[in-house]
């Protein structure tokens, strides 16, 4: 057996370690214990202070263009350690190596991104928002709104499926913005995380990224009103944090990004390039990650007429899907991230298999190349079908399945296939395959309420479309109401969280002069 990792939190510019034994981490693919990590004794009211003193200081002396140079230093810094990270995430999270990579280079390549809109934005370190706006009349007396850096610490919790991507997507935004970051993983998987910020020490000033690995403890309790909190896991634990008594009484901001229900919809008139992409991509959303992503497919809406033709082209496809140890190199899906995961996602399948029926896959321990017996945290890839059209009430609409298991729904019009979509109650993600002007057109009008994200494929675009699970830095991530009400990302509008917006009234020829370094 190998060596396990104690893995330290990075807190008030030094590597220090919780006592006792903490909490385990396993290869889920062997059940074994890989690494451990505690918490216990660690002083996060210190580690908040030495954050937004040192780290916030150093940022907000930084311009723009200088901040954009620091997270290309860490982009570069990552990317220099590709191999090393993608087998990590093999080990503590079952990655196959285009998962691992998957996260890992959504990591270097959204802090590239926000490298160049800093490079871009040049010297300032304060953003103009909008034009100046007379205040009354004889044109002198305008107002200004800026953006400015919040004076806290941004305090990042992830979830457990995108231990890389997770910290570089939240840490740039907050960075460019002028804000010092203290990154909490999920604890089952944050050796990624570590490995990470042991990468990024040499190339970040001190302050201004700490670690924090293992449970949060009192974390919570000493946050204050400049401080803002971007939480990404479950709806449950969302909820916990947004009413906690101290971040209610500081009045400390909280994003969320939770659970989704993402659908997809398919035009009954889809030509055969917008079929194929669609069959394409909701296979794609399926397996990739095993499914732990929360922008994955979970509801297949598609008219009745082409529901055979739908589940036998899905089918045929998983067929060629490999299952089992991710060191093997034809293995295409590995297990879930811990076997928590894997009990969880098994009930919420038998929860939908009460309103539905198994067409694909099911709860019995498939084939796993490289593996005997019932060990690993795996579950088959799988494709529920419902009769039609499904009451609000329905756990399809309402249970995350967080593995690599959707439920196919037929239905017989435009109007159906929407309202369904919209049972979701609020999704990151919908996404429309379509020819036909009136079914985009509608589907569009109806469903961007309920939705962060869009994503239209035509035939035009279908060969070189994006599957609608892939997070770009330049949109939006982040949707309402059940998937929490959160945004981030989106180019600059992932830093305005971090900002406080202030309009500064008065003479508008000297502000003009004052706010001349602005951008
Ligand atoms: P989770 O159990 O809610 O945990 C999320 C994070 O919260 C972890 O870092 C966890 O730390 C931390 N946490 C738990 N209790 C806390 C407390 N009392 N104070 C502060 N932090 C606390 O979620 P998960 O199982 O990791 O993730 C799965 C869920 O995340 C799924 O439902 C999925 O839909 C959602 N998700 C959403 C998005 C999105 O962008 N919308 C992305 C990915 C995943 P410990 O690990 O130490 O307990």
């Amino acid at each position: 057996m190998s060596e396990i990792k104690t893995l330290q939190s990075y807190l008030s510019g030094q590597w220090v370690a919780g006592t006792g034994e903490g909490s385990a981490l396993y290869n889920p693919t062997t059940g074994e214990v890989v690494a451990r990590a505690s918490t216990s004794g660690l002083n996060l009211k210190e580690a908040l202070a030495y954050a937004r003193d040192e780290g916030g200081a150093t940022l907000r002396a930084m311009s723009f263009a200088e901040r954009g140079a620091l997270l290309k230093a860490m982009s570069k810094a990552i990317h220099a350690e590709r191999e090393a990270l993608i087998e990590i995430g093999r080990i503590n999270a079952g990655n196959t190596r285009g998962d691992a990579k998957f996260d890992i280079d959504g990591a270097t390549h959204t802090l590239m991104h926000y490298a160049q809109l800093g490079e871009a934005l040049g010297d300032g370190k304060v953003l103009l928002d909008g034009e100046p706006e007379p205040v009354a009349r004889g044109g002198r007396l305008k107002g200004q709104h800026l953006l400015t850096s919040k004076r806290g610490v941004a305090v990042h919790i992830n979830a457990f499926n995108f231990p890389a991507w997770g910290l570089a997507e939240k840490a740039a935004c907050a960075i460019l913005a002028g804000v010092p970051v203290l990154s909490k993983p999920a604890t089952s998987t944050a050796w990624m995380t570590y490995e990470l910020v042991k990468l990024l020490e040499p190339v970040t000033p001190k302050g201004v990224l700490s670690l924090l690995c293992g449970g949060a403890g009192d974390l919570l309790d000493h946050l204050e009103w400049q401080d803002v909190v971007a939480f990404t896991g479950s709806a449950d634990t969302g909820h916990m944090i947004s009413s906690h008594p101290n971040i209610l009484a500081q009045g400390v901001p909280v994003n969320i990004e939770a659970d989704s229900l993402n659908a997809v919809l398919l035009d009954p008139e889809a030509e055969d390039e917008t079929y194929d992409a669609f069959i394409r991509d909701v296979h794609r959303e399926m397996t990739q990650k095993a499914g732990q992503k929360c922008t994955a497919a979970r509801r297949v809406i598609v008219p009745r007429e082409r529901l055979d033709e739908v589940i036998a082209d899905l089918s045929e496809r998983l067929k060629r899907t490999v299952v089992g140890d991710p060191a093997h190199s034809d293995v295409t899906m590995g297990p879930l991230c811990t076997p928590s995961q894997r009990q969880a996602a098994l009930e919420g399948l038998a929860r939908l298999s009460e309103e539905t029926k198994v067409v694909y896959g099911g709860a019995d321990v498939g084939d796993r190349v490289g593996l005997t017996g019932d060990a690993g945290a795996f579950i088959n890839p799988t494709i529920l079908c419902a009769d039609g059209p499904l009451p609000a009430s329905s756990a399809v609409h309402n249970l995350e399945v967080f593995g690599p298991v959707l439920t196919v729904i037929p239905v017989d019009s435009l109007e159906e296939a929407i309202s369904q979509a919209q049972r979701g109650e609020g999704c990151l993600v919908t996404a429309i395959y379509a020819d036909d002007s009136r079914f985009l057109q509608e589907s569009i009008a109806e469903l961007s309420a309920w939705n962060g994200r869009l994503v239209v494929v035509d035939a035009q675009v279908a060969e070189k479309s994006l599957s609608p699970g892939l997070v770009t830095p330049q949109l939006l991530h982040g949707g309402p109401g059940r998937a929490g009400g959160g945004e981030e990302l989106g180019g600059l509008r992932g830093m305005t969280l971090y900002q406080q917006r202030c309009a500064v009234q008065g003479n508008e020829p000297k502000l003009s002069r004052l706010t001349s370094g602005a951008r």
